[in-house]
């Protein structure tokens, strides 16, 4: 518990928690920190295709559906309705925790978030499949294509499963009507059988039907009786789809103005937006990232990584890995509306005599440290300042004051360029390893 932020000193509020980055900042870990202080944890949007490593007193887990704050017994976890609803997820998830040890949390679901369907993932695999080397690299979760249904208005809401089944049906035939015309011709696939469908969705039903509420009405009671609200987002700023690396993003937006929508609050109601800044860079999937390294230099910064290597937590497959860019991460910050910032895994760089931070990019002859628009950023070279490493391991401190004096100059360059209050350091992936500043 600190004494520094609002909501921890007992003024309650709503808060967001999100990536200025790429994803994989550490957002889990601070999230599950600050559930402690939090009475309701919202994920309002993305799926299941990208997951939280959270390690605390149970162990140490990857949520990939359900918020990073289901270790208390106190908060009440919600799906909100901008989410990528899997079910078969959400139930793999509860049960691999009550498995563990782990209290059953209190969840709910909201009855406006729409479902990924089983052909969702299909048709993601098959459009990877399709575009081969040009793939987007992406995790085969169904994500693109069930917001493409979403925005083309032919989705399944969870409130749907309760309708009279005609209605369900009708739907169903409608949709794989459709489907099937692009399964058969365009990927020369078998074609969906709308029965199963229906018997899937029976499951379904019966699989979320303790957990779904009217999840909005629900948040905003929880805003006029003054509880503390913390909105959680998956992945980051640059992957977001106005404001990110377009094509090369996710499909739902990233930033926390996106929490009113997709978790149905007052936009006003956000008073404190922390992002997270990983103190190197990572991305994952295709596309511009101007401060890459390759080679050995690579392998060593993702061997010695975040907590055991920089590997995706859903699909192990290896991260891309860079210095800290401080260009993308201004840009970060400020597309978050952040009031603040953690910035995390900096004990990672503890081995380095030097570290290089790409301050500016270099586009066709031209310095700026403007982030800019993908047709640009894809000739983009780094330019790096070079700052002494503090060349041992910092875990386990507690005070700012005690950090090495190399360490405190770090960040408090880190802090000047991307120009927000650095208000929390994290020194290594437990629940406590954090500096409050
Ligand atoms: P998220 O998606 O933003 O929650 O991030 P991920 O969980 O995918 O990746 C962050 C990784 O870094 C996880 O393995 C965390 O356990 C780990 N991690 C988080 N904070 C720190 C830290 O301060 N130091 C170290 N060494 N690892 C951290």
């Amino acid at each position: 518990m600190c004494a520094r932020h609002e909501a921890c000193k007992g003024n309650r509020m709503v808060r967001a928690v999100v990536g200025a980055n790429w994803g994989d900042e550490g957002k889990g870990k601070i999230t599950d920190m600050l559930g402690e202080t939090s009475d309701i944890i919202v994920r309002f949007q993305g799926g299941s295709n990208a997951g939280h490593t959270i390690i605390n007193d149970y162990g140490k887990f990857a949520l990939h559906i359900l918020p990073s704050g289901v270790f208390y017994n106190h908060t009440t976890s919600i799906i909100g309705n901008g989410v990528a609803f899997s079910v078969p997820a959400l139930m793999d998830e509860i049960n691999e925790l009550v498995k563990r040890g782990v209290p059953k949390p209190k969840i709910l679901v909201s009855d406006r978030a729409q479902i990924v369907m089983p052909y969702h993932i299909l048709f993601d695999q098959c459009e990877e499949e399709r575009l081969g080397k040009k793939s987007f690299g992406s995790t085969k979760s169904g994500i693109a294509p069930f917001y493409s249904d979403k925005y083309s208005k032919i989705g399944f809401q969870v409130s749907e499963l309760f309708a009279e089944e005609t209605v369900l049906r009708e739907h169903v035939e409608r949709v794989c009507e459709q489907k099937n015309v692009i399964l058969e011709h365009m990927y020369q696939k078998e074609r969906i059988n709308p029965e199963e469908i229906m018997k899937t969705l029976a499951e379904y039903r019966e699989m979320v039907a303790p957990y779904v509420c009217d999840t909005a009405a629900f948040l905003q009671q929880a805003v006029k009786e003054g509880k503390t609200i913390l909105l959680e987002g998956q992945l980051g700023t640059l992957k977001d789809p106005d404001f990110g690396i377009y094509p090369m993003v996710t499909s739902s937006s990233t930033l926390a103005a996106y929490g009113a929508i997709g978790a149905g609050i007052p936009p006003y109601e956000i008073k404190d937006i922390i992002a997270v800044v990983k103190a190197y860079s990572s991305a994952v999937g295709a596309g511009a990232f101007v401060s890459e390294l390759f080679g050995e230099e690579a392998d060593e910064l993702r061997n010695r990584g975040g907590d055991g290597g920089e590997f995706g937590a859903t699909t192990g497959r290896p991260r891309r890995v860079g210095w800290l860019d401080t260009v993308a991460s201004r840009y970060g910050v400020r597309m978050q509306s952040a009031t603040e910032v953690a910035l995390t895994v900096l004990d990672v760089l503890g081995y380095l005599d030097e570290i290089p931070v790409c301050t500016a990019y270099e586009i066709d002859g031209e310095i700026t440290k403007d982030f800019p628009v993908t047709t640009k950023l894809n000739k983009a070279k780094p330019v790096l300042t070079t700052l002494p490493g503090w060349k041992c391991d910092i875990r386990g401190i507690k005070k700012y004051e005690d950090l090495p004096e190399n360490c405190r100059n770090y960040i408090e360059f880190v802090e000047k360029e991307i120009g927000v209050k650095i208000t929390m350091i994290s020194n290594g992936p437990g629940r406590h390893d954090i500096i409050y500043r």
